[in-house]
């Protein structure tokens, strides 16, 4: 498959789509040449105080509006977005490196999430407690206000989504800044959302210098939610600013998940999982399985098993559909994941499959480490790459304490087919969501947050709603 880079980058503030003029731009790369593609435009102060002001308009005005208004404008985004996926996943595929299917899959999903909120914006309720003596207590569910959205660049698409389209239902108005390695699919997202009839102040879209964009956006009163999904160390600094004005959050931050393999699973059944799963996205995904611990008495096999199917992982250009692993989405992982991989083998860990970067563009080959020693760095730090680290463990105790090393606690995931060690390893592990004997684990009715230093809040479901809500008890006498 060929495909044109047809993408039109501008910023969208106060109703109004914005280029380069003025302005300075910044390089867009396909990830598979490593060739300059376009320039995005970056926002200016003057930009970002035009869309707080145009925020500020906008708010009353959305919040006006009825959940079934809301939601009828909502379900058109989606419909858009259905109707445009094929031009939107291939700006994705030219942008980040995901194969085209992947890519595809990842902006209905985004669709599926406007439909979703949509019929959720219409459910929100609160509650009355009666008084004996007649008196009635209320609690109100209201929109906290303003909400300034920073979505990253390995699910651009899905994440931009994930944030605008709970905070939309909510009754709140939204400056999203989606990553500007991938400016073309998001702002294609963005011409869905104005093409629906939402108006020019209720949603904005900027891109630039993250660190002045959240900044400035931040130091003003406007905003009353921060909603982030990226690495710990920003999430960090980003709380920080945040104090400041004591704007509410939500995180979604940095894991490292563990993989526990009990000697009572099937197998084969699991290195085909737990291969695919790992190599998805080449890794670039804050719930991939990354710790794989197995049980002493299946770990030989397990180890050749992982490096055989390992092997046979297809890399190259997204576009290609024999393709099962694209490159990573920028240059700046490559020599981050060669680092973790120097330092785990001078430890005494045992490169099994893959190694090093390949080809043109930012290819690095599907790479597992077996034996990796506790005190390698990577055991501690996120790999954010495709690379899978492979240590067994006896006892099942072993093995949750293994799990819960690290101060991560995004996903975690166990394969075993014993009922009464999946309750007491999901009951056991530290982590916002577990897998057992699968991956899907992100669904748009369920919670999707972590603990620990991967953050709080949770994004999709009920409560990822409630993220954009605030309650108000009104007491009457
Ligand atoms: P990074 O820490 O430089 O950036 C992470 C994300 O935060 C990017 O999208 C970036 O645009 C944004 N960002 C950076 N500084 C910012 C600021 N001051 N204000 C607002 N946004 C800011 O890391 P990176 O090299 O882009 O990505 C690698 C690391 O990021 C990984 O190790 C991983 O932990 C993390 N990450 C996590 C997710 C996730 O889904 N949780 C997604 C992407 C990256």
């Amino acid at each position: 498959m060929t495909a044109t880079y047809d993408a039109d980058l501008q910023l969208f503030i106060a109703g109004e789509w914005r280029g380069t003029e003025g302005r300075d731009a910044r390089p867009v790369y396909n990830p598979a040449t490593a060739a300059t593609i376009a320039d995005v435009p970056s926002a200016t102060a003057a930009d970002l105080d035009e869309a707080l002001a145009a925020a500020k308009r906008g708010w009353p005005l959305w919040r006006a509006k009825t959940p079934q208004e809301r939601a009828a404008l909502m379900h058109k985004v989606a419909d858009n977005i259905r109707q445009r996926a094929d031009h939107i996943a291939t700006l994705l595929t030219l942008e980040q490196g995901k194969p085209f299917g992947e890519a595809r899959g990842e902006v209905l999903s985004a669709a599926a999430l406007f439909d979703y909120f949509a019929e959720q914006g219409q459910r929100i309720e609160g509650r009355v407690v009666q008084r004996p003596t007649g008196q009635r207590a209320m609690v109100l569910k209201q929109p906290v206000g303003p909400v300034a959205a920073f979505s990253p660049w390995n699910f651009p698409v899905n994440l931009m989504a994930k944030k605008i389209a709970p905070a939309l239902a909510a009754g709140c108005v939204v400056i999203s800044k989606p990553p500007e390695e991938t400016p073309g699919c998001t702002s294609a997202i963005m011409r869905c959302i104005v093409d629906a009839g939402i108006s020019g102040d209720v949603v904005q879209l900027v891109y630039g210098d993250p660190d002045m964009i959240s900044r400035h956006l931040l130091a003003s009163s406007t905003i009353r939610k921060v909603s982030f999904t990226g690495s710990t160390a920003v999430g960090k600094h980003l709380m920080k600013l945040a104090a400041d004005n004591v704007q509410r959050i939500t995180m979604e931050l940095g894991g490292h998940a563990p993989v526990l393999i009990f000697d009572d699973c099937d197998l084969d059944a699991t290195l085909d999982k737990v291969v695919a799963q790992k190599f998805r996205n080449a890794g670039q995904v804050c719930v991939s399985p990354t710790r794989f611990y197995v049980q002493d008495g299946i770990y030989d096999a397990f180890v050749q098993g992982f490096a055989q199917r390992t092997a046979k992982v297809q890399i190259g250009d997204g576009l290609d559909a024999a393709t099962q692993m694209g490159p990573l989405a920028n240059s700046r992982r490559i020599p981050a994941i060669e680092k973790l991989i120097a330092d785990a083998t001078a430890k005494g860990g045992r490169i099994i499959a893959g190694g090093d970067a390949t080809g043109d563009g930012y290819f690095f080959r599907p790479t597992a480490i077996a034996d990796v020693p506790l005190d390698a760095d990577v055991m501690t730090t996120e790999p954010f790459g495709p690379l899978a680290l492979i240590r067994p463990f006896g006892t099942e105790d072993e093995a949750l304490e293994q799990a819960n090393r690290v101060p991560f606690g995004l996903a975690a995931f166990a394969f075993t087919e014993n009922g009464r060690r999946i309750n007491r390893v999901a009951d056991a592990i530290e982590s916002g969501m577990v897998g057992i004997n699968a991956f899907a684990i992100s669904a748009h009715d369920m919670p999707f947050g972590g603990i620990k230093e991967s953050g709080f809040g949770s994004e999709s479901g009920p409560e990822g709603l409630d993220g954009y809500l605030v309650p108000k008890a009104v007491h009457i006498y």
